[in-house]
């Protein structure tokens, strides 16, 4: 077996643990005589797959009882929509930070619904980062603030989130997709937050939110039940049939993480990142393409000194087992995405095939 080094966006790396354990339980899980993929979603197996993983999440969240988890479908994409539907009444706006694409896209569904506010806008500033305190035009009566905590594309990331942010009474709605469960974060100053799994959390088909049950209560009652997040609240996000394959593997990697323990995480995260950034700041061949303080510890973006160099770093990266470099489509470049699951010695590894390209070709 020879496995690479997987630094895709998403999906991205699963713990080589987790893929294990799911080999080894394919097709007779815990002596069912049957795969998960062939179970009732309603039977006692699946049943402890779903609640262990509703409970690590609460758990490494740090989340108390005015949390719902909610194991949705529809991937992030789906709650651009979901959001607004829910919580944009018509006599209401909303407030959108602009921090990239996804922020962007999340803006665009939110305008078919209703009115929005773009409180800052950062998407098209090079070198890219997310906006501070005093660029945000926050409005006290917002229906809610919606955010984005890491830009996967361009590799800005907020560290902190700035202090209008977390002291607003406005309910604060964060598109996490790209770092949950990447650091510990004080999750109660948030009302909602969502991530599709295929980043940091497990296989793509499930989406995490995690749902404040008093902003819960000022859903519109005006849509189908699937759209509504109190169908699946009361439900146990058992309304209808759910991903259960991508629910085990979620199960499977938050209780990886448990024992690898989130804070320890954190660190290794940070220092992950570093070792890629240092040799970016300690060369005059490659650069970073966010601002030093927005640097993201999921996504780490740069440039070569031309696009035909990149080329061949990425060709001859590939020849190494290192994969899955090239920037997104839409901003070129490299991106190395480097989630919970990625490995130091990839990093290394990384690190010193950029030394070595740069001594051939700087
Ligand atoms: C990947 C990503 C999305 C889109 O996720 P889907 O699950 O494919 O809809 C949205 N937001 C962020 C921050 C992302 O990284």
């Amino acid at each position: 077996m020879s496995r690479i080094y997987n630094f895709s966006a998403g999906p991205a790396i699963l713990p080589l643990e987790v893929l294990e354990q799911a080999q080894a339980e394919l097709v007779d899980f815990c002596n069912s005589g049957m795969s998960i993929m062939e179970m009732s979603h309603r039977g006692k197996e699946y049943d402890a797959i779903h609640s262990e993983a509703v409970a690590n999440l609460k758990e490494l969240m740090q989340l108390n009882d005015n949390f719902d988890i909610l194991l949705l479908q529809g991937g992030a994409s789906l709650q651009f929509a979901m959001i607004p539907m829910n919580f944009l009444g018509a006599d209401l706006a909303a407030d959108y930070v602009n921090s990239g694409v996804w922020g962007s896209s999340a803006i665009k569904q939110a305008r078919i619904i209703g009115k929005v506010n773009v409180v800052a806008d950062t998407e098209k500033d090079v070198p890219t980062r997310l906006p501070d305190a005093a660029e945000l035009h926050l409005n006290d009566n917002a229906a809610y603030l919606h955010i984005t905590t890491n830009e996967t594309i361009s590799g800005a990331q907020w560290k902190h989130l700035p202090q209008n942010i977390t002291a607003s009474d406005v309910p604060l709605v964060a598109d996490m997709s790209s770092d949950i469960l990447s650091r510990p974060i004080d999750a109660n100053c948030f009302s909602l937050i969502y991530a599709g799994a295929q980043k940091n959390l497990g296989p793509s088909g499930v989406t995490v939110v995690a749902l404040r049950k008093d902003f819960a209560e000022r859903e519109s009652k005006n849509l189908p039940s699937m759209l509504r997040y109190s169908t699946h609240a009361d439900t146990n996000s058992l309304y209808n049939t759910p991903p259960c394959y991508s629910i085990y593997i979620l199960t499977l990697v938050t209780r990886w993480l448990k024992n690898f323990g989130l804070e320890k995480m954190f660190h290794q995260n940070v220092a992950k990142a570093a070792m890629l950034y240092n040799q970016i700041d300690s060369s005059g061949f490659y650069r970073g393409t966010a601002v030093k303080e927005y640097r993201s510890d999921m996504n780490v973006t740069f440039r070569l000194p031309t696009e035909e160099l990149e080329t061949d770093f990425i060709a001859d990266a590939a020849k190494l087992g290192l994969k899955g470099i090239k920037g997104h489509r839409s901003v070129g470049g490299i991106r190395a995405s480097i989630y919970n699951a990625f490995p130091v010695k990839g990093v290394e590894t990384l690190v010193a095939f950029m030394a070595e390209f740069e001594r051939r070709h700087g």
